[in-house]
């Protein structure tokens, strides 16, 4: 926000905008165009939740279109039914949409793959079917005679006066989305493209961050749908039908799926196309029909083919960026959990075992971590280890045995209890936002180690908690090595260095235990001895490390003792002098080649 406020394209933005119902005779702007920017403003609304759901949170849906008419049809039946003033209509369509999209969300959020998708054209098909065939809401005729809004005595008659409600709304709607990006729960929210295994590994409650931000867009399209009420003064089921869901969606891909302005910029484009080729299409073709639609789907087409990211970022190569947020020396520093003494029992895995079917890939495997400490869990390719990692991340749960943590059982965890209790961890694969800065992505780490929700966010009211977060952050990036690359983004960091940022990331969340699965995997030589190096300056800090390894030499100088896996099976424990003269590993190992 301070930035968008520090840019003059900005400002020139908001004059022209709000200047232009009112230009005087040489450059007065027509009725028609007033209208279409009305349109224009209106479909923003619901693109920018489109924005938020689809782009940011990787959910599609088809079904926005229904939410307008919602709350369109609850002012239209409120003021003309019982003659309720507009504004108590607008809260009773918002609280009805919100809770109608709880009730969805709760089933469809759930949903997986294609069948978000679908249960988002089911609802947006039975809900219109719903509007037309309800005698109360005048079945396909709908309801005529809605009356005119009326703003601090200002009637909003003309489409001139209710230009300047919409265009507010629009940036409103803009500024608590990017309001709520930039916060503790938009972090989460963005970490939940990818499937959020990372997001629940860092405590984010990724079911209920969905249902959220699918009720932020339903409330938002309801919002649109009680402006159009209130400019057409009748209202029918035809505008919120799917293929207006569709079309929505379509000004979201457009414009960026994944920038807010985005949604703003195809809504423009596609409402002024769909304007210009109605007229322009049954001309040519010497028919009537709505042939734009097959353009809108070539357009889709070739765009989803040669700009995945839409048109926004071809225009904001236009706009200089406004100076980044400076993090504040003076946050107070977060609150720690209480560290054991070295030596004292950490994680106990007894006998732990898990079976796929058939396959027994963890066979009653035992070890111990205790504080202080750097274990290594090492074996081949397919001996378990990963498996075994899972089972202490609570990303599986284990078919029998016992887990205990500090002196806890926390082999029924899910992964969001475990990192609660103190175990942070890094992927095989390395997983973060690679669009966001380094800083961005570890402070997810910090999530738990916050409280501020959607609300206090989108209202700027997490001003004090957010500094405390970043300050955080910058704090694990500089204790790690990264602050020169603090404000890259993440995507442009070498491999070694992005696991030193899912380290940092780890870190954030205040563990006693770090679990880090085959972090040397892919690094050069140089690199593994920084991350080895990193890891030493961090036990002698006393944390505490199990380490899942392929590499035997990257292991050998850094670890305290060594557990050995083959078929599931631990094969040999020990000092690592010692295991690596162990028969048993050696042929494990070496199986001949030597
Ligand atoms: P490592 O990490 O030591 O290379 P893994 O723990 O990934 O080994 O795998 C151990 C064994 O379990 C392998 O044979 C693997 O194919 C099997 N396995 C791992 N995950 C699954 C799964 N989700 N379903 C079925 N088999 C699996
Ligand atoms: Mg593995």
């Amino acid at each position: 926000m301070k930035r968008i406020m520090k840019n003059k394209f900005f400002w020139l933005f908001l004059v022209v905008l709000f200047a232009l119902p009112v230009l005087p005779h040489p450059i007065h702007v027509p009725e028609y165009w007033v209208t279409l920017l009305n349109y224009i403003g209106l479909y923003s609304i619901v693109a920018i939740g489109l924005v938020l759901l689809t782009g940011i949170g990787g959910m599609t849906s088809f079904g926005q279109a229904a939410f307008v008419g919602i709350g369109a049809y609850a002012t239209a039946y409120l003021t003309t039914t019982y003659g309720v003033s507009p504004w108590l209509a607008l809260i009773a369509g918002v609280v009805v949409t919100a809770l109608i999209a709880l009730m969805l969300g709760l089933v469809t959020m759930r949903l997986s793959g294609h069948f978000l998708p679908l249960g988002t054209i089911a609802w947006g098909l039975a809900l219109f079917y719903l509007f037309g065939n309800l005698e109360m809401l005048g079945k396909y005729d709908g309801i005529n005679g809605i009356p005119v809004l009326n703003v601090f005595g200002i009637n909003l008659e003309s489409g001139r006066h209710i230009y300047y409600l919409i265009w507010v709304v629009v940036l409103g709607a803009v500024i608590s989305v990017q309001n709520l990006l930039n916060s503790r729960p938009g972090r989460a929210i963005r970490a939940l493209r990818g499937g959020g295994m990372m997001a629940e590994a860092m405590g984010v409650n990724t079911a209920w961050m969905r249902v959220v931000i699918f009720v932020y867009a339903a409330v938002l399209a309801s919002i649109s749908g009680f402006l159009y009420a209130h400019l057409q003064r009748a209202v029918n089921p035809t505008p919120f039908g799917l293929n207006h869901g569709i079309e929505f969606l379509f000004m979201a891909v457009v414009g960026g799926v994944s920038h807010v302005w985005g949604a703003v910029l195809g809504a423009a484009i596609l409402t002024i196309l769909q304007d210009y080729l109605q007229t322009l299409l049954p001309k040519l073709l010497g028919e009537n029909g709505n042939f734009e639609v097959i353009v809108f789907g070539i357009l889709m087409v070739l765009l989803l083919q040669y700009a995945r990211q839409g048109v926004w970022p071809f225009v904001a190569r236009f706009f200089p960026k406004g100076p980044r947020a400076h993090l504040s020396d003076h946050a107070e520093p977060l609150p720690q959990r209480s560290k054991p003494a070295a030596g004292e029992d950490l994680l106990t895995v007894n006998k732990a075992r898990k079976q796929f079917g058939g396959l027994v890939a963890v066979n009653d495997v035992s070890f111990e971590v205790k504080a202080g400490q750097i274990i290594g869990l090492i074996g081949p390719n397919g001996a378990g280890k990963s498996t075994t990692f899972n089972l202490v991340t609570g990303v599986l749960q284990a078919t029998s045995g016992e887990i205990t943590f500090r002196g806890e059982r926390i082999d029924s965890l899910s992964s969001r209890e475990i990192v609660k209790r103190g175990i942070g961890r890094t992927f095989q694969h390395v997983k973060m936002l690679p669009g966001m800065t380094v800083l961005e992505n570890v402070a997810i780490g910090a999530h738990l180690r916050g409280q501020a929700g959607v609300w206090r966010s989108v209202a700027r009211l997490n001003g004090a908690e957010e500094a405390r977060l970043m300050a955080e952050a910058a704090r694990q990036i500089r204790r790690v090595g990264l602050e020169q690359h603090m404000y890259d983004e993440a995507g442009s960091l070498a491999l070694g260095q992005q696991r030193i940022l899912e380290i940092a990331r780890a870190l954030c969340c205040d563990p006693t235990l770090l679990l880090l699965d085959e972090p040397a995997a892919g690094l050069r030589y140089q690199e593994k001895l920084q991350l080895a190096d990193l890891l030493r300056r961090l036990k002698a800090e006393g944390m505490s490390v199990l380490l899942v390894e392929h590499d035997m030499d990257f292991v050998m100088n850094l670890t305290d003792r060594l557990v050995v896996m083959e078929f599931g099976t631990r094969i040999a424990e020990g000092l690592p002098q010692d295991v690596q003269q162990d028969p048993a590993v050696l042929e494990a190992y070496l199986g001949g080649v030597e």
